[in-house]
């Protein structure tokens, strides 16, 4: 971690984990949970709060050591309505690594549970720097997910655009951390929370109670816990509205990487879906031998920067976990194609959106395989075979064979229209995420400034074995006995024949990089697959509601395995109502309206 934002957490005589940084401790070993459990928890009245949800909202600021988190779902595992989700977004500017968490929470055996699943996803497994920003994390066994906004907390309650249901204001003492408590935090928290939200804190300190007062919060003293003598619990302002009915039936169209990982994410939230496939699974752009699961690298830390880093950070994190056997390994070497890219790519591996160690920079002659190339290098990046991965996404979810034509919004919700004259009612959305197949759909194909791009990839045999995935413009992957390389993009194009010309493009692409290895493979003989790519102008993805409740998953460009999962969650999370797994401005940018001709909005 750099100086900036390490907590310099320390093991005090005690046993007890401290701040070296803000001079405080975290908690105490003897009675951290059940002061946890006193202030934040029954400040907040778990689990009376949630009896009779479907879904449930916390905002924490001061993440920690996670104590709080673990603690609380450890509460709705227990007590949870049947079905419901815990929707958390917890913020912290200091986080302490996973061994110094997990060494600080075994304190507690019976959260064991809890603590390992969240020390199983923590962004930063080692004492490297973490990666800054959004961390999606999900815990399907109880129903929770968890955000971690790993960032100031000014910027991250900007950022996150939920609304609280209830709020553990945690985080070292107002006097060593006054940054954190401040008017101006507690305004944006005003705005964070729903009207009737509860707050809990250990604090009862003047300027607390003052802030949240003029932020329109009540403030009331409770009893303390242990040496403290009172705590905080506050309300907000407003009524509690009653919970909107939550959407409980889909229809997602198209079964490639979109299809197959908004199916996932459905499961996950307790949603139906009847996935709608012309052909098969994978028949689109999805189904090559082998893809790469790679970020696009903008210099900058930016919204489109952080799309990409936390799209990527979550796809690789679940198919690590979910289906490791569709992973053909890890690392890509991406060679600089312009002069530009030397600046370019020193800037991008200093960016604080990917992890110390994400990304590093390679000189000429340290690559095998491309011994003339100096780059950069992405060591966390994986290649896969994307049939497994559908496969797994899918899980026991048969697609229904059909082509869908048009919807229909009737008394019993929305409608799907196939091409055999066939109907499948009773939807609560409708979901579009067929890739090339939206351009034969009238309605889209002349409103959203959509486009196709053809690619063609081969694979070849080789008795040279390829030692890593590299990309140079084109790009290449090892395979059991040869590799797989290509591709062309040849826009407004949406055949899908296996062309002799484009073969020769792409071989001539593969002897910039390679020479040698293109040279020994020329004569073939080639398998080559063709398929379409969608675009957009700004080539960025497409997420969102072209009407209410149809929406598209779309334009993931040469992407689609990288953004795919998390765009998925996102989409669903704003269908159902929740916070989205973006932050607000990266949201906004993938809005379908962007698309629509000027004054169309
Ligand atoms: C040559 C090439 C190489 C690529 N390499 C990579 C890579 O290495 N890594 C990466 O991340 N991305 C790569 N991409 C991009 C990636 O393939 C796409 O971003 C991704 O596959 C798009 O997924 P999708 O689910 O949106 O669309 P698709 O995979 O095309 O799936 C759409 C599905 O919808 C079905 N469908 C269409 N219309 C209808 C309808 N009306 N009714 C029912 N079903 C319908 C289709 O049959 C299809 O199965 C590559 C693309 C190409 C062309």
């Amino acid at each position: 971690m750099t100086a900036s934002n390490d907590p310099e957490l320390y093991f005090a005589e005690d046993g007890a984990p401290r701040s070296g940084r803000f001079g405080d401790i975290y908690y105490s070993l003897q009675d951290g949970l059940s002061e946890s459990r006193a202030v934040f928890l029954a400040g907040c009245h778990m689990p009376d709060v949630w009896a009779g949800r479907s879904d449930f909202t916390l905002l924490e600021l001061g993440f920690g050591t996670g104590l709080n988190i673990a603690a609380v779902m450890a509460l709705w595992a227990e007590t949870r309505p049947t079905g419901s989700h815990l929707h958390i977004f917890s913020i912290e500017g200091f986080l302490v690594s996973a061994t110094n968490a997990g060494k600080a929470l075994a304190a507690w055996p019976e959260l064991t549970p809890f603590a390992d699943a969240l020390l199983a996803q923590w962004p930063q497994k080692s004492e490297k720097r973490a990666r800054r920003g959004f961390h999606y994390m999900d815990f399907p066994e109880w129903g929770v997910s968890l955000t971690l906004g790993l960032m100031d907390v000014r910027a991250a309650l900007t950022a996150w655009e939920g609304r609280a249901d209830a709020v553990f204001l945690d985080g070292f003492s107002p006097a060593l951390n006054p940054d954190m408590w401040a008017d101006d935090v507690f305004a944006l928290v005003a705005d964070r929370t729903k009207g009737g939200a509860r707050l809990a804190t250990f604090t009862v300190a003047g300027l607390v109670r003052r802030g949240l007062q003029a932020a329109g919060f009540t403030v009331e003293k409770r009893p303390g816990f242990g040496r403290k003598r009172e705590r905080l619990e506050v309300v907000r302002a407003g009524k509690t509205s009653p919970a909107a009915s939550r959407p409980k039936k889909l229809a997602v169209v198209g079964a490639g990487i979109a299809g197959c990982a908004l199916v996932h994410e459905a499961r996950h939230l307790g949603l139906e879906v009847d996935l709608f496939e012309v052909e098969s699974v994978g028949a689109g752009a999805s189904g090559n031998a082998a893809a790469l699961v790679t970020p696009r690298l903008d210099a900058g830390d930016n919204d489109i920067s952080a799309l990409f880093a936390d799209a990527f950070a979550y796809a690789t994190a679940l198919y690590r976990q979910l289906c490791p056997q569709a992973i053909l390994g890890e690392g890509v070497w991406q060679c600089e194609a312009t002069p530009k890219d030397v600046s370019r790519f020193e800037r991008i591996v200093r960016q604080s959106g990917f992890a110390e160690g994400d990304l590093s920079l390679f000189a000429a002659g340290e690559v095998a395989d491309i011994p003339q190339a100096s780059g950069i290098g992405l060591n966390t990046a994986l290649w896969v075979r994307p049939v497994d991965i559908l496969s797994v996404l899918r899980g026991s979810k048969n697609s229904i064979q059909a082509c869908i034509t048009g919807h229909k919004l009737t008394e019993a919700g929305w409608q799907v229209e196939t091409s055999s004259g066939s109907v499948h009612a009773g939807y609560d959305a409708i979901i579009f995420a067929c890739g090339d197949g939206i351009f034969d759909l009238a309605d889209y194909r002349a409103r959203y400034d959509l486009r196709p791009v053809r690619g063609q990839v081969e694979i070849v045999s080789d008795t040279v074995p390829l030692q890593s995935a590299t990309s140079w413009g084109g790009y290449a992957i090892p395979l059991a006995d040869g590799f797989l390389f290509g591709a062309t993009h040849e826009r407004e194009d949406r055949g899908v024949d296996v062309r002799e010309a484009d073969r020769a493009r792409n071989l001539d692409s593969l002897a910039r990089a390679m020479p040698e290895r293109a040279a020994r493979v020329a004569a073939g003989p080639f398998h080559s697959r063709a398929s379409i790519r969608v675009m957009t102008r700004d080539y960025l993805p497409v997420v969102g509601a072209v009407d209410e409740g149809v929406y598209l998953l779309t334009g993931l460009g040469a992407r689609g395995f990288c953004l795919a999962p998390l765009l998925a969650r996102a989409l669903l999370n704003q269908i159902i109502g929740v916070p989205s797994a973006l932050p607000r401005a990266v949201k906004n940018l993938l809005d379908p309206r962007r698309l629509l001709p000027r004054g169309d909005v």
